[in-house]
């Protein structure tokens, strides 16, 4: 028998989620992020969930190869576009989009002398990208123009649509920068450009929060595997968790009032206390700054976990659910527990916690 601890997929609450996204988009159509393995969730089971998705999204580049050998032939396109020189074969093969955000990749598309396709599908498409204040990637307002142009000269591309992220989608009136003012200024790009381009500004926060900004496309990620991306929860929007993360007790321990339990004896029992020991770790993706209360369920009954999480095990109070043994199941969350909430106990968020579990969790996929 393998370590008892799985992380189960469930397909039909991602396709009820990728609906959902559709629901809040409007006429928009709806790129499924699926970088980062799909938020852990595995880039396979997320093909199945995805398979009437109007686009796949994602930043790995073998990633997209992938995609495309499993037969995916609507669009994908790589959200960073591409790094070197040498990844441009791979999207032009097999037809990838790129997001092109800077100087320097215009510079090696150039270098590239890419021959002008015969048909005129052919060309990469290209998702120019402005910096409308998140100042990570794109082009400011002011150098949007010149970017175009230097584009628009290589009959190799096509410039599909004009993008940008928000920084502080989930909080809508921020002092420093708010939606409004990344709208004024992608606008002010958009209009340089003749107001021609298609538009994609949203992520899932966008997306469920600011009515005015879906256009022509939507990016919806952490939505999609039903974690929020912002302070309300998740099922405030009708979204299903992907993902449960579960595992089993396999030890019990008495402890007296006094007694400590793990690394640092962090916890100190104030009473005599039932421990169970689970297994799952931060060698699992189980956060290691996860506090004291931290949610858990055995049984099905929610406990808190206590004492520092160690690389395989954690410990939980389970004085107060008298059928708990070695064995009994627990949940670290998913169904019944969602992961937002054991997040904002580890001072994380649902992104991290998914993209986080380990190699050694088995997937198992719930069809
Ligand atoms: C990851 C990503 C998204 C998805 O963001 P969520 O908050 O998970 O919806 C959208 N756009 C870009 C450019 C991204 O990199």
């Amino acid at each position: 028998m393998p370590r008892p601890i799985t992380a189960t997929i469930h397909l039909s609450a991602l396709k009820h989620n990728y609906a959902i996204a559709k629901k809040f988009s409007g006429s928009a159509k709806v790129w499924a992020v699926v970088k980062a393995n799909a938020y852990g969730h595995g880039l396979a089971p997320a093909l199945r969930a995805f398979a009437d998705a109007d686009g796949l999204a994602l930043v790995e580049v073998d990633g997209a190869v992938k995609i495309r050998e499993s037969g995916w032939q609507k669009p994908l396109m790589l959200l960073e576009g591409f790094f070197h020189a040498s990844d441009l074969a791979l999207v032009q093969q097999h037809r990838i989009d790129v997001a092109v955000h800077c100087h320097e990749q215009i510079d090696l598309l150039e270098q590239a002398h890419l021959t002008p396709p015969v048909e005129a599908g052919h060309r990469i498409n290209v998702h120019l990208k402005v910096n409308s204040g998140m100042n990570r990637l794109g082009f400011k307002p002011a150098e949007i123009t010149r970017a175009y142009q230097r584009l628009v000269a290589m009959q190799s591309i096509h410039v599909v649509d004009l993008m940008m992220h928000f920084a502080n989608a989930d909080d809508e009136f921020n002092p420093v920068l708010p939606v409004a003012e990344q709208i004024r200024r992608f606008n002010e790009a958009h209009r340089l450009l003749g107001n021609t381009l298609e538009t994609s500004l949203a992520n899932s926060a966008a997306t469920l929060l600011n009515r005015a900004v879906k256009n022509d496309w939507v990016r919806a990620g952490i939505m999609l595997y039903g974690g929020s991306p912002s302070r309300a929860a998740a099922a405030d929007f009708g979204l299903l968790p992907g993902m449960t993360l579960a595992s089993e007790l396999i030890a019990i321990q008495s402890l007296e009032a006094g007694e400590s339990i793990g690394y640092g004896s962090r916890f100190i029992a104030t009473r005599a206390m039932r421990i169970g020991v689970v297994a799952c770790g931060y060698a699992d993706g189980y956060p290691r700054h996860a506090m004291d209360g931290t949610p858990v369920l055995v049984n099905g009954v929610r406990t808190r976990m206590v004492g520092r999480v160690s690389m395989d095990m954690i410990t939980v109070d389970v004085t107060d659910i008298a059928d708990a043994k070695v064995g009994s199941a627990v949940t670290l969350w998913g169904r019944g527990l969602p992961v937002d909430d054991v997040a904002q106990a580890s001072d994380t968020i649902g992104y991290e916690l998914m993209c986080a579990i380990a190699q050694r969790v088995q997937i198992i996929v719930d069809e």
